[in-house]
Order: C-alpha cells, then sequence, then structure tokens
C-alpha cells in the first residue's frame, strides 16, 4: 500500500500552485510548475490497491487527471509510477515511467528527443514502458517494463556544447540513483553510448555501457539475428498452415525457411545492413533495401558488394515518405526504419504474406493492424521480432559468457535458436497460432501472451520494485534531490 504521506497530501484542502500547465502546453511546462511549487522532484503513482492515481503535490495535478481519463489518454494501463526531476546542472526534465515491475526492475532505454508538448512527452514514455514490459516478459527476461524520457531542451545546446550535454546526463543519473533501482536504463533514440558512460559515473542501475567499462556494446547485430529467426518462425507457420489446409498431416520444420525467399527491408541502418548478412546466410534469392541516406545504402552497399555483384541484392535511395519499398512483390518484407509505418496507406499496397522487422512502433494505430490480420498477411508484432537487443543489455549486471556480440553467451544463443521456450522463433510461432486460433490479430495474440507473462512475479525478488516506489512516495524523494 502507499504511504500515508501521499494520501495526507491527496486530502490536503485548498492546495494551490503557483504555476500550473495543461498537457497541451509545452514539457518544461511540467518543469516550471515543480519550480513554482518549490520543489525539483515529482511523482504520479497509481495505488496498488485501489488502484487510485496519485500525484505528489498538486502542481501535477493537471497530469494525474490526464491519466484518469481513459478517453483522454488510452496508454495508461495502471501504470506504478511516473517519476520526474529537473537536473540540477542542466535543468532537463527527467522523467522516468514505470509500467509493470511485477517481473522485475524496470528495463528499458533513455530517450531524448523533442516533444511539443507534455501530453506527447507523457504519452511517449508510457507507451515505451508499456512496451518494454511486453517485450522483456515475451523474451523470458525477468525484468520489468520502464522507459526513461528527457524532453530535449529547445535548441542545439546539447549537440554543441560537450559540457552541457555531459550535465544533461549526470543529472540524469544522479536521478536513477534515486530512484534506488526500481527503473535501470538503458540507451535508446537521441542517446549514445558516450552519454551513457556519463549516466554511469553518477549511478549503477543502467547499462548499455561501453565494452571498456564492461558493458555490452552495440545491440544492432543480435537484433539483425532475431529478427531473422522471426522470420524463421513466420514461415514455418505458413508452411503448417499449407500442410493443415491440404489435408496433409504436421509437416517437420524445414531446416532452411528463408532457403529461396525474397525479402524486402525497409532502412538499411545499423540493424538492417546486418540483417541482410543473415538473409543470405540463411539461403534468401533476393534481398531488396532502401534507404532515405544515401550514406546508409552506400555502407550496405560496400559490405554486401559479392551479393550485389551476382544479382541476389539491390538496393536503393529513396526519398522521404517513400514506403513503396514495402509494397514490392516479396515474400517477407521487413520494416528496419521508423514506427508508424503500417497505416491505413502502406497496409493495403502489402503484397508479401509476412511482414516481420526491427522498427518499434510498426502499427500507427497500436489497436489497429490496418487489415493484415484479415488479409492473411502474417505480421509478426515488432516487441516479438525485435527482443534481442534488450536481451543484449539488460543482464549486464549478470556478466557475460565470450565475446562481444556472439552467440558464445548462452542468454543469446537460446533466443535464437528454437529449442528455447521464449527463442524469438518460439516467440513468432506462439503469437501467429493464438491469432488463428482465437481469431484476432497478432498484435492483439502478442499483448495477450506477454500481459499473461507479466503477471508472474520474479521469482526470488517478488515485487521489489513496487516495494522501492512505495519507499519513496512514503519517504521525503520528492522533497529532494538528496
Ligand atoms: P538506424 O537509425 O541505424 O537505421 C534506421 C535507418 O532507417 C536509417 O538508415 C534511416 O536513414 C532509415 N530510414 C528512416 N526512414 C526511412 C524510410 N522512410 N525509408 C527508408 N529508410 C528510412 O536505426 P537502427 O538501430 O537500425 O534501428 C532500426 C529500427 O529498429 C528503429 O525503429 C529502432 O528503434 C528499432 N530497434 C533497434 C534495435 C537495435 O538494436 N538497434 C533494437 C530494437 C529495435
Amino acid at each position: 500500500m502507499l504511504a500515508s504521506r501521499t494520501f495526507r497530501r491527496a486530502l490536503l484542502p485548498g492546495a494551490r500552485c503557483a504555476s500550473s500547465f495543461s498537457v497541451g502546453d509545452h514539457p518544461y511546462a511540467l518543469a516550471a510548475a515543480l519550480g513554482g511549487a518549490g520543489k525539483k522532484r515529482g511523482f504520479v503513482v497509481t495505488d496498488p490497491g485501489s488502484g487510485a492515481v496519485v500525484a505528489s503535490d498538486p502542481c501535477l495535478d493537471p497530469l494525474a487527471a490526464f491519466l484518469r481519463d481513459g478517453a483522454a489518454c488510452p496508454d495508461y494501463l495502471r501504470h506504478e509510477g511516473l517519476f520526474f526531476e529537473v537536473g540540477a546542472r542542466s535543468g532537463a526534465l527527467c522523467g522516468a515511467f514505470l509500467w509493470n515491475t511485477a517481473r522485475g526492475a524496470a528495463g528499458g532505454g533513455i530517450r531524448m528527443i523533442p516533444y511539443n508538448s507534455i501530453q506527447t512527452y507523457v504519452v511517449d514514455g508510457l507507451r515505451l514502458a508499456t512496451g518494454m514490459g511486453r517485450k522483456s516478459a515475451l523474451t523470458g527476461l525477468w525484468h520489468g517494463g520502464g522507459k526513461g524520457v528527457i524532453a530535449q531542451p529547445d535548441g542545439e545546446r546539447h549537440l554543441t556544447d560537450a559540457a552541457f550535454r555531459r550535465s544533461i546526463f549526470e543529472d540524469y543519473g544522479d536521478f536513477v540513483t534515486g530512484l534506488r533501482g526500481c527503473y535501470v536504463a538503458a540507451e535508446d533514440s537521441g542517446v549514445h553510448v558516450a552519454d551513457m558512460d556519463v549516466v554511469f559515473s553518477r549511478c549503477r542501475f543502467t547499462t548499455c555501457i561501453s565494452p571498456e567499462l564492461g558493458g555490452s556494446g552495440n545491440p544492432s547485430v543480435p537484433t539483425a539475428a532475431g529478427v531473422a529467426m522471426g522470420m524463421e518462425g513466420a514461415v514455418h507457420f505458413q508452411e503448417q498452415q499449407a500442410a493443415a489446409a491440404a489435408g496433409a498431416g504436421a509437416a517437420a520444420p524445414s531446416a532452411r525457411p528463408l532457403e529461396g525467399k525474397s525479402i524486402a527491408v525497409q532502412g538499411v541502418g545499423n540493424v538492417g545492413r546486418p540483417l541482410i548478412g543473415f538473409l543470405l546466410e540463411a539461403g534468401a534469392a533476393r534481398v531488396v533495401g532502401a534507404d532515405i541516406s544515401e550514406a546508409h545504402v552506400a555502407l550496405a552497399q560496400a559490405e554486401h558488394a559479392a551479393a550485389i555483384a551476382d544479382g541476389r541484392v539491390a538496393l536503393r535511395v529513396s526519398a522521404a515518405g517513400d514506403d513503396s519499398i514495402l509494397a514490392e512483390d516479396v515474400d517477407i518484407v521487413s520494416p528496419c526504419a521508423w514506427g508508424g509505418v503500417i497505416n491505413p496507406t502502406t497496409a493495403p499496397t502489402i503484397r508479401a504474406g509476412v511482414v516481420c522487422g526491427a522498427a518499434n512502433a510498426q502499427l500507427l494505430d497500436p489497436a489497429d493492424d490496418c487489415g493484415l490480420t484479415a488479409r492473411g498477411v502474417l505480421y509478426v508484432p515488432d516487441f516479438a521480432a525485435n527482443p534481442m537487443g534488450i536481451v543484449n543489455c539488460a543482464n549486464e549486471a549478470y556478466g557475460r559468457v565470450g565475446a562481444l556480440g556472439t552467440t558464445e553467451d548462452p542468454m543469446i544463443a537460446d533466443r535464437l535458436g528454437r529449442d528455447y521456450e521464449f527463442s524469438v522463433y518460439n516467440s513468432a510461432l506462439k503469437v501467429l497460432r493464438l491469432a488463428a486460433a482465437e481469431g484476432i490479430s497478432t498484435a492483439e495474440a502478442a499483448n495477450s501472451l506477454a500481459d499473461e507473462l507479466c503477471t508472474r512475479t520474479h521469482p526470488i525478488f517478488g515485487h521489489r520494485s513496487q516495494e522501492i516506489m512505495d519507499s519513496l512516495v512514503a519517504g521525503d524523494w520528492a522533497e529532494g534531490p538528496l
């Protein structure tokens, strides 16, 4: 239960704020509201008993009201806690969003991008935290779902002034230290390993630090290998469906399901580029790739020059907004660029039987696969296909077996194989089978499987992160920093 402090605050009559905000305001209006109340920190938490949404200070009541309004904020799914701190050095608005920590400390990357409103800032944090929790659960990690979000300060100073940038991540490290381990940070958009090293200089609850400091290095190659295994799962499901339709018994899965397949890859960046290599190794007959970056296409061309010469790979530069790569006449399309690419414009153009890629949040509307399932297109939901990035870093504190970025580590190898229950291959199969059996979309099936796993508490630590949050709420955390 939340401690009495929260409820005493909630019951105080006539509490006033020096500076209020609406969720449509710029994110830094939230920082100003905290400042107006004489605070550097604040939280909005869900009481685990009653489900009440409670703010640490009246100045955060507009945010609590937004979360309570299901129609305005469908992405609030009883998130356990939203914590905010205004950086003492940088003034940056640091946030940590914790969805469900039954399986362990909330794990998820820190994102630093511009937001035009408190609403977009908060919704991004809520949505990403849920997605991380589901992703970790489906891949068998004992971690909960969380996300760090720094509202990027206006202007270019975070890029041009190294000392200022450093101060942002020192502040973020102090913030995470203050959260006492209920959130464990990682790297995400707008944040680099060098920034994570700065976080690490102020805080032990982080991953994605430099290999020289014991970190796990670039996750993109394992992520690409995982996407290829998700494709294998989907192709096996197709084979099983075809056998069943023909009245044949269950066929043994083919050893090389991608042999002879044609695949279109949108985005040949950190993940798309090695993915092409894995597809060629798996026997793909033809891979076409498109990227809006000439430089990234040139890199991929250099890496796959031999396969381009023998006609197995073709790469092109596409114009921004040109999603025609998704409409290629191929067996599989693989979105490996940005989110929102499956939308009412693109989905009807998809001719492939399988969609399986690394990009996060591929469905523009998370609740709508725009008719893919209805048309028999097998969409492997992003978080079922791309978990290897978090697998690569999540257990950094438990050490590493073998060389970086290889399958010497059983943590990695198991999830890239076919035997382990929570491998990417088996996740894809489980999701596709459940969707077919229940007549639901694959996105719904993946959420349902993951949400069930998220009800299981950590076998050793129980729901310890909730206890940590309770202690923050009951204690003086919001009166801090330390
Ligand atoms: P990246 O920035 O290295 O590559 C993305 C590429 O997509 C870039 O080359 C970019 O130019 C290109 N691109 C953007 N819009 C495009 C468009 N409309 N058409 C064609 N190309 C376009 O990023 P990445 O690390 O390769 O990640 C790719 C996606 O996978 C992202 O959505 C990321 O969030 C997700 N993801 C990555 C990892 C990882 O380990 N890197 C893990 C999980 C999820």
